[in-house]
């Protein structure tokens, strides 16, 4: 049974897992670098590569140490290869491609996004393609259609800031500190949800889209009359972001002829349990099944690469030792620009 060792380095988590296609974790070593960033109040990518040069290996000896294994024990090694903050990137990959090299062993180089959208599939057997999957993290926010390894459609995109962007950014204004997810879902839960009147963009818009600048920006104006309680601002904050999440869900599930059996969350914003609640919701309205990760895997972490490595290794798919990082790499090279976008994938 094929056993991966799986690398993660696109933002500001270093992470070393080790896989067996049978779906036991073998090992799974992580190393945040809150403290690297916390004074800036938001990742600064050369600090974070250079932590991650400091971090990847010895995790690597970690996770290798924790599964009792050799890296001649392992069949394949994969890495996030994009998209990411692109030094962040190059220090897992190249970290991947010397081993692989030295261990005479293929190289799988994985879609962090992939990574993300395949995550569910190591905790639950019985989730089979095609599923449906929202995915909210800190640089996205994409409904997939996930049809198998490699084969997505692209529903819906953001066509401004990622769902984990507005999180992080309103944290930031409200002072809460970091990281500024999990800080203003703490807040909010001390907070009166009506108190600040707050826009849902593109709520009700016919097309499929996401847009969360608006509210951002709506943040900082409320913030700045001084007549709120920063509990209250992140309170209605967070019910503006799960209405807009809920209503461009719903669109999407109003105009599908087949729905899939599974209606799938993952990425960091998953954590949330205001989110987590409402996806729930519409997933029996819809009498679709849920499923989430557990938290630890919802946010970025080396066994979903290890993972995706070994869904790939399974079909076939290797990589040459010369394939290059990418700070862009959609899921969906094929979907069409989003009305108003910029230049994310
Ligand atoms: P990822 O990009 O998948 O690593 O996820 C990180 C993003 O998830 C960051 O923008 C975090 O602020 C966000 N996040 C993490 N936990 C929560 C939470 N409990 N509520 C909202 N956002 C969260
Ligand atoms: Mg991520």
């Amino acid at each position: 049974m094929p056993i991966i060792l799986g690398l993660e380095s696109s933002c500001d988590e270093t992470a070393a897992a080790i896989v067996r296609s049978d779906r036991t974790i073998l090992a799974h070593a992580l190393a945040g670098q809150d403290d690297h960033h916390r004074a800036f109040g938001g990742v600064v990518p050369e600090i974070a590569a250079r932590a991650h040069c400091e971090l990847m290996m010895p995790l690597v000896e970690t996770a290798l140490a924790d599964a009792g294994l050799a890296l001649t024990d392992i069949d394949a090694i994969a890495a996030t290869a994009g998209p990411g903050l692109i030094g962040g990137v190059m220090v897992g990959l190249v970290t991947a491609k010397a081993l692989a090299m030295a261990a005479d062993k293929p190289l799988i180089a994985v879609n962090h996004l992939e990574g993300h959208a395949l995550s569910p599939r190591l905790i639950d057997a019985d989730l089979q393609f095609p599923y449906l999957l929202l995915l909210v993290s800190g640089g996205h926010c994409q409904l997939l259609r996930v049809r198998g390894v490699g084969q997505y459609d692209r529903l819906a995109t953001t066509i401004d800031d990622a769902v984990g962007e507005a999180f992080d950014k309103t944290a930031k204004i409200l002072s809460l500190g970091f990281p500024g997810g999990p800080a203003v879902e703490k807040a909010a839960a001390m907070g009166n949800a009506a108190a600040v009147p707050l826009p849902r963009p593109l709520l009700g818009a016919k097309e499929p889209h996401f847009s969360f600048a608006g509210l951002k920006s709506a943040v900082l104006r409320a913030f700045a009359t001084g007549d709120y309680a920063p509990e209250d601002i992140a309170a209605s904050f967070q019910a503006a972001v799960t209405d807009c999440l809920a209503d461009r869900l719903e669109y999407s599930l109003s105009r599908m002829d087949h729905k899939p059996a599974a209606l799938v969350v993952a990425g960091g914003v998953a954590a949330n349990m205001a989110i987590r609640a409402m996806i729930e919701k519409i997933a029996a309205r819809h009498a679709m099944r849920f499923v989430a990760p557990p938290l630890w895997l919802c946010t970025d972490n080396g066994a979903m690469i290890a993972w995706a490595g070994a869904e790939r290794f399974a079909a076939g798919l290797t990589d040459p030792l010369d394939v290059a990082a990418r700070p862009r790499w959609p899921l969906d090279p094929a979907a069409q620009p989003a009305r108003g976008a910029g230049v994310k994938a």
